[in-house]
């Protein structure tokens, strides 16, 4: 399966903020931001000319970074978001809010979205009480995701509600029973991912 290769830090540092892809040492002074706040490479210090086009490319590139999708995959969403009713750009965060690797990284069961997909991959979540190993599946209004009875990331998955301060308002968690429910879809204002959807729809739809 195709997957992000791109060193995590490099990618905050050419976006030039935290995209929080590393977990825990995200919160620390490691964190390479804190330490080399301009973007990676021979002329990383340099001046770079601002355009439209560029804005709009690197915010699209900071969205899809942010939720670990590849291009294709992202303009995927673009396109079905786009084919939806209601405002494109808001429909396209919305989707990419609902992937069930999200889905557990909000709900404080992973202390980032890589580490959330890998363990969906290796079917430690179970949804609704079925087995479900896709990253990518989207999550309805009232879907229960539950660690599996056995599964052998419990004391991953504990130490990462650890280090969870707040989990987002659509979602409710126990983490005493490593529980979590979708309790209602997710408008624009409950998404606090740092991001000009609307210059993401004016990059795609030219
Ligand atoms: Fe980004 Fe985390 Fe690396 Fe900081 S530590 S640069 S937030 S991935």
């Amino acid at each position: 399966m195709a997957r992000m290769i791109a060193p995590k830090c490099k990618q905050c540092r050419r976006e030039n903020m935290k995209l929080f892809l590393k977990g825990e040492r995200c919160l620390t002074e490691k964190c390479a931001i804190e330490r080399r706040a301009y973007p990676p490479g021979e002329h990383g210090r340099g001046r770079t000319k601002q355009s439209e086009y560029l804005l709009q490319l690197r915010e699209k590139q900071k969205m899809r970074r942010y939720y670990g999708v590849l291009e294709t995959q992202f303009r995927t969403y673009y396109d079905k978001a786009s084919r939806k009713s209601g405002i494109t750009g808001e429909n396209f965060l919305r989707m990419l809010e609902l992937r069930l690797d999200n889905v557990v990284y909000r709900l404080g069961f992973a202390a980032s979205r890589s580490q959330a997909r890998q363990l969906v991959r290796h079917n430690h979540f179970i949804v609704n009480g079925r087995k479900v190993n896709i990253p990518s599946y989207q999550v309805s209004a009232d879907d229960v995701i539950t660690l599996r009875e056995g599964s052998g990331a419990k004391a991953v998955v504990t130490d990462a509600t650890d280090l969870t301060a707040s989990v987002a308002p659509w979602l409710q968690a126990d983490h005493d029973n490593l529980q979590g429910t979708v309790l209602r879809l997710p408008d624009r204002a409950d998404i606090d991912t740092p991001v000009q959807e609307q210059l993401i729809v004016e990059f795609y739809s030219k």
